[in-house]
């Protein structure tokens, strides 16, 4: 047992598994044993392990400048093509971007940027941010409290009032539906649910609303046809942003550029991390709308500066890499192959349907989730973690990472670059574990 801390792990946790070096999709634990990759790190790794151009561009960056930060205007080349690139990408009109290094920070930047903007056009009182139930935007005080999961807010003390942090339904059909409605009686009512809750704060004292496209540590919840055209059409109506947080579903994802264009969405703001650089740096975008902006400027003229940013705001290593990143992806048509890909995994999961353990599977393009239930008919959810905790550790014995989400849902989420022989491979893992799963809960 080391001295480490473990991230998001029980304090009593020994090391489960030490993993020594990554090659492609797999990666290789101290004692030589391969395993195919199935969460990409953490929703992550899109271009996979020991990528020699990705891993050349990190060198090169390194020799030419290793650091430089972007305060009073310094700034660099791969930073400004990076935005450039970025601003074209993206669906957000004008855009402009801020950059940090974490998903959380993002979020973090997005909220002091809402303050600044709400404030610099006059209406100070505009600052409440409304967040679903269910939803995850990272883990630092203030996103962190976006974050609805209990076990990120339990025993922080998070500052929700201060941040006036309100929080709405989930769209998990599956788990939300009531007294049998269906699905366009849920989004319905949830949206319903939206407009009153917007009515009774006052829609002049709401900013934004913050949603995942199509969630992932919660366990890929998709919302049902025609929710995010209700929400828009609301947020429009009483002139609130919409702040998509594309951390994971960004960059080909879902089987689009953006999660927001899978889902149909039209966002004024977007958080990026994971997937802008394959994780080979760490490094992070906010995008706003450019009349945002513009409208901060004077603002900041009282001060002289835009008090915010990150000793490794821009960092040029970071940006060089995301900027090769974005290379590849247009280059080789990533997106469009995780297309394809994606469509062929989403068949290989639904072929689980009828096994005994399996209550609901979700997902579009390479992202998605087979929920494991204690009743099938009714989809009731086992009451404990041990069965998600069982899943995902024979799924690591069987030579493959899977991660147990929301519970005892397996998440899937793997390289851009795996091909479909490796989605047989995968799942014809998944499927021994899940049997051997299911002779764990028949003894318990
Ligand atoms: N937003 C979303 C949607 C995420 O999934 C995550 C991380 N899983 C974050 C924000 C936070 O990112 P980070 O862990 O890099 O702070």
């Amino acid at each position: 047992m080391s001295s480490i801390i473990y991230p998001t792990t029980s304090f009593k946790a020994t090391e489960q598994l030490i993993l020594e070096r990554g090659e492609g999709i797999y990666v290789y634990d101290n004692q030589g044993n391969q395993y195919l990759e199935g969460m990409a790190g953490l929703w992550c790794t899109s271009l996979g392990y020991g990528n020699e151009e990705l891993i050349s561009t990190v060198e090169e960056q390194m020799r030419k400048l290793t650091y430089s930060h972007m305060f009073g205007g310094k700034s660099h080349q791969v930073g400004m093509d990076l935005s450039d690139k970025l601003t074209e990408m993206v669906p957000v009109d004008n855009a402009k971007i801020f950059y940090g290094h974490s998903g959380s920070d993002a979020n973090d930047s997005h909220i002091k940027m809402l303050r600044y903007y709400f404030n610099a056009i006059g209406k100070p009182e505009k600052r409440k941010i409304i967040t679903r139930e269910r939803a995850y935007h990272g883990v630092t005080v203030a996103a962190g409290s976006l974050t609805s999961l209990p076990v990120n807010l339990a025993h922080f003390d998070s500052p929700l009032e201060a941040l006036g942090i309100l929080r709405t339904d989930h769209a998990h059909y599956y788990h939300g539906a009531q007294n049998g409605e269906t699905e366009a009686q849920f989004v319905d009512r949830i949206t319903g649910n939206l407009e009153k809750m917007i009515l009774e704060e006052g829609p002049e004292t709401i900013a934004a609303f913050i949603a995942e496209p199509i969630t992932g540590a919660s366990g890929v919840i998709v919302p049902p046809a025609g929710y995010y055209e209700k929400v828009q059409a609301i947020l429009s109506k009483y002139d609130i942003f919409f702040w998509a947080d594309e951390v994971i579903t960004g960059f080909g994802r879902t089987g689009n550029d953006f999660g927001s264009t899978t889902m149909g969405i039209k966002p004024d703001m977007m958080s990026f991390a994971k997937q802008m650089s394959s994780a080979y740096f760490p490094i992070s975008a906010s995008v706003i709308r450019g009349d945002m902006y513009e409208a901060m400027i004077d603002q900041s003229a009282e001060t002289g500066v835009f008090g915010h940013g990150y000793t490794y705001s821009g960092h040029p290593v970071g940006c060089a890499v995301a900027l090769k990143v974005m290379e590849i992806y247009q280059r080789d048509n990533i997106f469009e192959k995780a297309a394809k890909t994606g469509e062929y995994m989403q068949s290989k999961m639904a072929a689980f349907k009828d096994h005994p353990l399996v209550g609901d599977i979700r997902g579009a393009g390479m992202i998605g989730a087979i929920e494991l239930v204690a009743n099938k008919d009714k989809g009731t959810p086992f009451a404990t973690g041990a069965v998600g905790g069982n899943i995902m550790k024979t799924c690591q014995d069987n030579g493959l990472i899977v991660r147990a989400v929301a519970g005892s849902s397996a998440a899937f989420c793997p390289p851009l670059v795996t091909t479909e022989a490796q989605i047989d491979e995968m799942f014809e893992k998944f499927g021994k574990s899940l049997d051997q799963t299911l002779d764990f809960v028949k003894k318990e």
